[in-house]
Parts: structure tokens; sequence; C-alpha cells
């Protein structure tokens, strides 16, 4: 969208102008965007190294926001998120074999051989149990952006060897954290307003309207996550969505943040 309001100044701003501001005021303000049409919470985004243009975005919109954009049937794992929305009350069991993915969720199919539905690929008539269906992050994470129904959805989330949970427990959006999911394992998730990096290495993934919750990435794990995340500058990651399953935690300042503890259990992606 091209034009997002400022709760901070009450005013709204086209892209244009606002990508013009000093890096400071862009800073200020950005936390405080809103579509202009739901209100709802909206992001800036800065012109990308790949050519793409500034832009404002807000994901979700309230359901009949006209400003809302379809949900994109292009790019990797669409067909995974389709399956995610299609069957929202299944049983989705989160898969962070990341890179044997692919070849099992074939075999999986192929073998198929006790009759029970698989992946996303039922197509049966009659009455059935809720079927498994493995799911890596990255389309949950799209699922989640894209569909308030999956969001409230109470379709079982089972990281194995950890947690079962509904979809609506086990996911909390950043804006919906409170006191009490600090110290709980859970799949947080929502937009990155701007990066910060410690003089210790540590890097943080800021969120929220206020900078009281945070991504943190060990500095030990930020070559590997910039390597597996793909970027070439922190700021790149502005405007982007993250899901991370993890503790959340507060620092003695009383801060909120949850920690990366390992690069498999988090995963990002532009909408
Ligand atoms: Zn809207």
């Amino acid at each position: 969208m091209d034009t997002a309001y400022c709760k901070l100044d009450q005013k709204p701003y086209h892209i244009m102008t606002f990508a013009q501001l000093s890096d400071e005021e862009i800073q200020k303000k950005r936390r405080h965007l809103a579509c202009p049409e739901c209100g709802w919470q909206a992001y800036f985004k800065r012109a990308a190294t790949s050519g793409q243009g500034a832009c404002f975005g807000a994901r979700p919109h309230a359901p009949d926001c006209s400003l809302a954009a379809p949900v994109s049937d292009r790019g990797p794992g669409s067909s995974e998120v389709r399956d995610i929305l299609r069957n929202p009350m299944d049983h989705i069991v989160i898969d962070l074999n990341y890179g044997a993915h692919e070849k099992r969720h074939i075999d999986e199919e192929e073998s198929d051989a006790n009759g029970k539905a698989k992946g996303g690929s039922f197509s049966g008539t009659g009455s059935r149990g809720p079927a498994k269906m493995n799911r890596r992050l990255r389309p949950l994470l799209k699922g989640l952006i894209s569909s308030e129904e999956f969001r409230r959805s109470s379709a079982m989330i089972e990281l194995p060897r950890h947690t079962s949970l509904p979809a609506n427990q086990f996911f909390v959006h950043f804006n919906d954290i409170s006191e009490e999911h600090v110290n709980n394992f859970r799949g947080y998730w929502g937009l990155i307003f701007d990066t910060g990096m410690s003089l210790n290495g540590t890097f943080w993934l800021n969120t929220g309207e206020y900078d009281h919750l945070s991504v943190m990435v060990p500095d030990d794990l930020y070559a590997d996550f910039k390597k597996r995340i793909g970027f070439r500058f922190d700021h790149d990651l502005e405007g982007m969505h993250i899901l991370v399953l993890g503790h959340l935690r507060r620092a003695q300042t009383g801060k909120l943040y949850i920690e990366v503890e390992s690069l498999d259990r988090c995963t990002l992606c532009d909408d």
C-alpha cells in the first residue's frame, strides 16, 4: 500500500514522503504505523538492494479491509500453505528437519500403505479423523500471516518430543504476548520493525510498538543465521515476519525477549 497512518504524528504518509525522512525519524515513526483503512499495525520496508522499491504493508489487515492483498499463490511452499489453510482442523506435526524434508515428504506419500490420509493429499469424502501432516515452519508462518481462520484454529500443533497445543494457543503473535507467557515455550511470531547489534555481538530483531520485545540471536549463531536466512544487510530484515519456537524470557531490565536457541527453530518470510 502507498499510504500509512502514523499514530505518533496523527497523519498519513505517502511512501515517497516517508522513505525520504531522516533515518532517525524513520526509526521513531516506523513502529507506530497503521493501515489507513482498517487501522491494524503496518510496517515500512526500505527499498531493497534487489531493486524492489520501498513500501508499506500490514500483515494481517482486518478481515474486511479492502487494502489486504490476496494470498500469494507464487513461490516455493505455496502448496504447503494451501494445504494448511484448506484443512485447518488437521493435526500438524512441525518438521524441523529442513534438509531432509523434500525427500521424506515424497517417501511418505508413496509409502502410504496403511490407508491413512497423509500430508495434504486427502481427497476422500466420507468421515475421517484428523489427518496428520508434516509441515515446515515457513509455510506455517505464511499460514499465520494470511489466514485469520488458521490463527484461530484449534488444529493440534505438535513439536515431536516437546509439546502439543492447539494452534490458537501454540502460536502467539508478538502483540498478544502477556505476563502469562513468560518462561513458556511457544511459537512466537510477528513483524520485525528494526534490528540492532549489541557490543558483545548479540543480534536483536526488535518488534512491537515499543522497545520492550525482541528476538535475540546470540553472537555465536549470528553468522550461520545470516547464511541460512540469506540476507546481506541487517536492515534487510526490517518489515519481514519471523516465527521462533522458544521460551519467552524476561531480562533484568524488564525487557522481554525470545532467544533463538537453534537455527532450525526459527524462520522468516517476506509476507
Ligand atoms: Zn487494512
